[in-house]
């Protein structure tokens, strides 16, 4: 496995947040009084990404306020953030189950897990969202980049905010449904998008530079903040690369040793036909020209996804 980056950022008490502003904990509220979209900043959709908790922490302690629209700043799963262990620090994802797969109607009526429940109760929220940007961050230390559905309107919106400026495309391809890939987002019409940003490295203090900076243009792009303070608190992050890449396939490791045949990271492009990881008896190969591998998984178990592929288009 390749080594995995430092912790250089810890979790802090959000306890500050807990009673919201709004009916249900760590959710906050804002409305302008001015007539603008609805959008909605979801940090610790996975309970070891930092940046998220990092960058509504910022907002909610600036008291930062939109000049339009209405802005909802939730904290999603703080149950799976609370049980972080610096000795296992990949294991505080989730409770349950992974919080973003179960954006499917039939699942969030139904499931009785910590995370179905905790999504229930943030369902109004994202029902009533325009636009909505979930912050996350990566295991290994990977270029920042969007993910969307592959709907015109989401590509759109990561271009419009403008950085990072790699783009992955997705749609059905996971089990289960992302909060990105939820009907209003992902639906052929409509004008709702939301976009995931990965910020880098779960556990970084440039990843939380990152989450700040996706935060503050993705307002700026909605004109819901003013650009001076846009200016004055926006973190210099570094330039990173652009790409566009369609996700096309999931792997879930169906044996008890699934296991890569190199370190991969994320964004290798290898030729179609290369050997990438072995389950069991299956051998997983790239599929196709500039094939890409994204979110390999350090800690590979069966049932688990093992890795993701997708082709750079762009
Ligand atoms: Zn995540």
């Amino acid at each position: 496995m390749p080594e995995l980056p430092p912790i250089e950022v810890l979790p802090r008490d959000l306890s500050a947040w807990e009673a919201g502003n709004a009916g249900t904990p760590f959710v906050h509220r804002f409305d302008s009084g001015v007539a603008g979209p609805t959008a909605l900043v979801v940090g610790l959709t996975h309970g070891n990404e930092f940046c998220g908790a990092e960058t509504l922490h910022w907002a909610l302690s600036q008291g930062l306020r939109p000049r339009k629209g209405t802005l909802v700043l939730a904290f999603a799963n703080v149950a799976a953030y609370r049980s972080f262990d610096a000795a296992q620090p990949l294991d505080s994802r989730f409770v349950d189950r992974d919080m973003n797969r179960v954006w499917r109607n039939d699942w969030l009526e139904n499931e009785r897990t910590v995370e179905a429940a905790r999504a229930r109760e943030l369902r109004p929220f994202v029902d009533a969202a325009d636009f909505v940007l979930d912050i996350h961050s990566t295991t290994f230390d990977v270029r920042p980049f969007f993910v969307g559905a592959r709907v015109p309107r989401a590509r759109a919106l990561a271009e419009r905010i403008g950085y990072p400026r790699t783009i992955l495309l997705e749609d059905g391809v996971f089990e289960g449904r992302t909060l990105i890939e939820y009907a209003p987002f992902a639906a052929k019409d409509g004008d709702k998008a939301a976009l995931v940003v990965e910020c880098g490295a779960h556990f970084l203090a440039r990843s939380v530079d990152v989450a700040k900076a996706t935060f503050l243009d993705f307002l700026a792009c909605l004109d819901m903040l003013d650009p001076a303070f846009v200016e004055a608190h926006r973190p210099a992050v570094a330039s990173a690369p652009a790409g566009i890449y369609d996700v096309s396939v999931v792997h879930v490791a169906q044996s008890d040793a699934p296991h890569f045949v190199q370190p991969f990271v994320g964004f290798e492009e290898v030729a179609e036909g290369t050997l990438i990881a072995r389950d069991g008896d299956l051998e997983i190969r790239a599929p196709y020209p500039r094939c890409t591998v994204l979110f390999p998984k350090a800690i590979p178990a069966k049932g688990r996804e093992l890795v993701t592929l997708g082709r750079r288009v762009d």
